[in-house]
């Protein structure tokens, strides 16, 4: 099995699963998480804890929910799918004829085949989501409704998981698990931050510390930076991931600060990836990077996507399926994924020691290495642009950027030059 066909695996585990911002669906997915990862430190934060301009609501779970015809059959069914249900529905038993069932059914005209993903957190009310064409096919009559869930003092629910490294400042990645079943919008981030943790953790120990968070959408992400207010400083890059399975190109949407280094290191990837994308500049609309860039904190969080939400048709509709997202895709997200902190790991400042003229690099056996190799002119070029721009100012980053290479080349023809003597990395860099 390829990774791509493993974590697809697993966003069809995860798929049936009712999640919602509270509850348990929310627990049984960081169960596969810790799972998968190896760990996880779950947090339950309970009902009425204020969170910055928040509270955390009532936890919320469902049993059954139905509507039933005059004959008993159930017409619309939670156990077919949980998108049936408005998330958060407050519980109901009631006969109402049809026009009355009707204002409390949500559907999509213009996709009349498809079910809409709606939800109610935070104005108690109940709903039935279903197809345009299921409605148009009730007959006029009386209705049995049931919403058979509790909605009551509890937890909110949110997984964290660190990779501890040499240093404590911190690479957050984020994404939600509030979704019910849809696959992209939600399962596919899991999936990828899943197993990019599980994968970092094995190797060497990091530079950074590595801070995972699966935590359900703004009420999560507000919930957890109220609770990590004094330890926020030590974030020094962050990425939030959602949507990243389905087959489009990359998008990235940049951090509030718009130039911060995983602006850069985002947008670098993608260039030299050869894959079709995207980078978008900040908005104040989207995922949790609105919470992690809102001013109070303005982290240098951005957000890595495939097609941008809201623009696929598929988006928050039951088409959101285990057909709209895919294992290559999913397999190739981890691996920009991975690049990224690769390239945030190894870059830093460097200084040349040998700054006035040129070195002399024949002689040290650097110019004569080259020979043979494909790759020896771009190598000579990229040791030439270290060397220029080595002057304690621009990262190997910046080195790659303004030379057109690629980093991976830029940090080995620095370790090189480092180990010849020509080279030593700044202090703090
Ligand atoms: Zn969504």
């Amino acid at each position: 099995m390829t990774v791509g066909e493993e974590l697809y695996k697993l966003v069809a585990e995860l798929y049936p699963i009712c999640r919602s911002i509270t509850g348990d669906g929310v627990r049984r997915t960081l169960e596969v998480v810790g799972r998968e990862i190896g760990g996880l430190e779950v947090h339950e934060v309970p009902t009425g804890t204020r969170v910055l301009d928040w509270t955390v609501p009532r936890e919320w779970n469902v049993r059954d929910a139905w509507v039933a015809n005059a004959t008993g059959e159930r017409v619309i069914d939670f156990r077919a799918s949980n998108l049936y249900l408005v998330s958060y529905s407050a519980p109901v038993r009631a006969t109402m004829p049809l026009a009355e069932l009707k204002q409390h059914l949500f559907t999509l005209p213009d996709q009349p085949d498809l079910v809409p993903y709606r939800t109610s957190y935070y104005a108690e009310r109940w709903g039935f989501c279903a197809s345009q064409r299921l409605v148009d096919s009730l007959p006029e009559g009386d209705y049995e409704v049931c919403v058979d869930s509790t909605l009551a003092d509890g937890y909110l629910t949110y997984g964290e998981h660190l990779v501890e490294g040499q240093t404590t400042d911190e690479v957050l990645v984020s994404c939600h698990v509030c979704h019910p079943s849809l696959a992209n919008d939600n399962l596919s981030g899991i999936v990828v931050a899943s197993r990019l943790a599980r994968m970092l953790g094995e190797g060497r120990r990091p530079r950074y510390s590595l801070r995972f968070l699966f935590i359900p959408g703004t009420i999560g992400s507000i919930t957890w930076l109220a609770r990590n207010e004094d330890r926020i400083d030590r974030i020094r890059h962050g990425l939030v991931l959602s949507g990243v399975g389905d087959p489009g190109g990359f998008t990235y949407k940049r951090s509030r600060r718009g130039d911060a280094e995983i602006d850069r290191t985002v947008a670098h990837v993608l260039r030299h990836s050869g894959r079709p994308h995207r980078v978008v500049e900040f908005s104040p609309y989207g995922y949790d990077e609105r919470q992690f860039c809102s001013p109070g904190f303005d982290l240098p969080v951005g957000r890595l996507s495939r097609t941008e939400f809201a623009t696929y048709p598929e988006y928050h509709t039951s088409a959101d399926d285990l057909d709209l997202v895919g294992p290559a895709q999913l397999q190739e997200s981890l691996e920009v994924c991975r690049e990224v902190m690769e390239v945030l790991e190894g870059n830093g400042r460097y200084l040349n020691l040998s700054p006035k003229g040129e070195p002399q690099l024949g002689r040290r056996g650097l110019y004569g290495e080259i020979g043979g190799r494909s790759d020896a002119e771009e190598r000579q070029m990229a040791m030439l642009w270290v060397l220029n721009l080595s002057d304690g100012n621009h990262s190997l980053l910046e080195v790659a950027e303004r030379a057109g290479l690629r980093f991976a080349l830029v940090a080995d023809v620095a370790s090189a030059l480092e180990e010849a003597g020509l080279l030593s990395r700044t202090a703090g860099g």
